[in-house]
């Protein structure tokens, strides 16, 4: 039977500046859900799509919208400048990541189609004389957006062609529901909408019957995670939680986990502990945590994104608990994430770029925090690694979550990552030493001084690095928080602490002075666990089946 042969972006039809934008990202073809979603799009079909986060499902949207509003305007020039586009997200990081997609892919036709974001709440005076320009597409939370219509800064009701609804099932779950459907009043009769969201859940289906039209549902990969040959999901069974922290300290350390990685815990004061406890060996690393402003968050993001960071530790306790709980967000101030801020969402749909591995160093609670935290792994066509250390106690826990996951019977998903504990018995002494300084104490202060810190910053990064761009690169998360004592030594690997079957393949990790490029660490991270298991063959001393 003969192939069926994929759709590449030029068979798309797309205007040939839209093409050159995208041969500039280096996309070579498009994604299952571009292949799919783009032509019905444009075909003005409205469009109901379940893709995991990672599938590429921004420029899914974009790509139509876009070329809509390019073949409008080349009509003529009558046409008269008017807001045609909006992009609805749950949170202002996945709003500026819109925002950014959107700009990269109209480098070649800026002058033609702008766009805005209005989801920063501090910021409205600056935003309404951004939309009285009216410019072509306007991303934002739908609270922002509902606000600016309802000031009378934004009008929709005579121009709207195209509504997107990102990360819908978010939307819905934020607890926007009110705001949802007043601003459905200020929208025309008719528009195309397309409603992009991780599950297909009740409030997606409400969504569905409020905006979209008989909708085309693409429900394009039954497994949210991508396959094997693309993601290697493993588990490790630590017989105690210093294991946990010594097998850590061990990988890293001993660069078996190489290129940037997302460490994953349950709660903020673990994430401090883990980032004080790396301290300890002057392993760097940034707690990625609500509480922070949101500019620290998005810059430490794009900073880990340039390569400056290789480990970013987080926590998804807040963001994903009000969505699978159920959760509604109470109605109050919306203050930032410090009071719960629904809009500041951390790991959920956040782009991380080139992530080689995600370490679930606390045991996910649900399946659909595995499969979220998964997802920022492996991502468009990369390939990834997810380990996820789990306790004796935790292993029905983990068994009831594979079935949930689709793992088969008698083929788990998770493959036993067996490590053998005693090669690295060396490191126990210094990892409890260093697991005793780590205080409660020392996790609280650090936890404080990083929120001053970082609100110093803020304010910094507004002002000054508004003028001088380029400083912003000097500016770090991951400088040491000190807190509790660090002991010099132990930032060094002695050889003799190296396991036998390592000396030679390992480097010790060395304090990482420049960002690399995104080529080298594209190459870097190319499944690193895996070029592991292959080196260590003949004489593994950490063995993966
Ligand atoms: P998204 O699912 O939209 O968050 O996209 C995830 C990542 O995939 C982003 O970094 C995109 O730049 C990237 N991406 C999107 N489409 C493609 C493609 N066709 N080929 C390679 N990378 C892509």
């Amino acid at each position: 039977m003969a192939e069926e042969e994929s759709l590449g972006f030029r068979d798309f039809g797309l205007d040939p500046r839209i093409l050159q934008a995208v041969a500039d990202l280096g996309w070579e073809r498009p994604t299952p859900i571009q292949e799919k979603a783009v032509p019905l799009a444009l075909d003005g079909k409205d469009l109901l799509a379940r893709a995991r986060t990672g599938s590429g499902k921004t420029a899914a949207y974009a790509l139509p919208l876009l070329q809509r509003l390019l073949l409008l305007k080349a009509t003529g020039p009558a046409v008269e400048q008017a807001v045609r586009g909006l992009i609805l997200v749950p949170t202002k990081e996945l709003a500026q990541q819109a925002q950014t997609m959107v700009q990269q892919l109209t480098t070649y036709c800026a002058r033609d189609i702008r766009v805005a974001n209005i989801s920063a709440s501090e910021a409205s005076a600056s935003q309404r004389a951004v939309l009285m320009e009216k410019p072509d597409v306007v991303v934002g939370t739908p609270s922002r957006v509902l606000h600016h219509l309802q000031q009378d800064n934004l009008k929709l009701r005579d121009s709207l062609e195209l509504l997107v609804m990102d990360e819908a099932d978010l939307l819905f779950s934020f607890g926007f529901e009110e705001e949802l459907k007043s601003l459905l009043c200020h929208l025309p009769r008719i528009y195309q909408a397309f409603l992009m969201s991780a599950t297909f859940n009740e409030d997606v289906q409400a969504l569905k019957e409020l905006v979209l039209h008989n909708p085309v549902t693409l429900k394009l990969q039954e497994s949210q995670l991508p396959g094997p040959d693309q993601l290697e999901q493993f588990q490790v069974v630590c017989e105690t939680e210093e294991d946990k922290f010594l097998l850590l300290y061990a990988l890293l350390k001993l660069s078996l986990i190489r290129g940037k990685s997302l460490l994953f815990v349950n709660t903020l004061e673990r994430s401090y502990r883990l980032r004080l406890f790396l301290e300890q060996f002057s392993i760097p690393s940034c707690v990625l945590n609500g509480e922070l402003p949101l500019r620290s968050r998005c810059h430490i993001i794009s900073q880990f994104n340039q390569g400056f960071y290789d480990c970013v530790i987080a926590t998804d306790a807040e963001v994903l608990g009000a969505t699978i709980k159920g959760k509604r967000r109470s109605k109050g101030p919306k203050g930032d994430q410090a009071s719960g801020d629904p809009e500041a969402g951390v790991a959920r749909g956040i782009d991380f770029h080139h992530v080689s591995a995600v370490l679930n160093f606390d045991l996910p609670p649900t399946p659909e925090a595995y499969i979220h935290r998964a997802g920022r792994t492996a991502r468009a066509n990369n390939p990834g690694t997810v380990l996820t250390f789990v306790l004796p106690a935790e292993q029905s826990h983990l068994g009831r979550m594979e079935a949930l996951l689709g793992g088969e019977p008698g083929t788990p998903l998770l493959l036993p990552y067996q490590f053998r504990m005693e090669e690295i018995e060396g490191f126990r002494y210094r990892c409890r030493d260093a697991m005793r300084s780590v205080t409660k104490q020392a996790v609280r202060e650090a936890r404080l001084k990083e929120i001053k810190d970082e609100l110093l910053h803020s304010e910094k990064l507004k002002t000054y690095f508004e003028d001088n761009p380029r400083d912003l690169q000097l500016l770090r998360h991951d400088l040491p928080l000190h807190p509790a004592v660090v002991k010099p030594h132990l930032g060094n690997v002695p050889d003799y602490l190296v396991p036998s079957a390592l000396r030679g393949f390992v480097h010790p990790h060395k304090k990482r002075k420049k960002p690399s490029s995104s080529k080298k660490t594209k190459k870097k991270t190319q499944n690193p666990l895996r070029s592991f298991k292959h080196r260590a063959r003949p004489r593994p001393a950490v063995k993966t089946s």
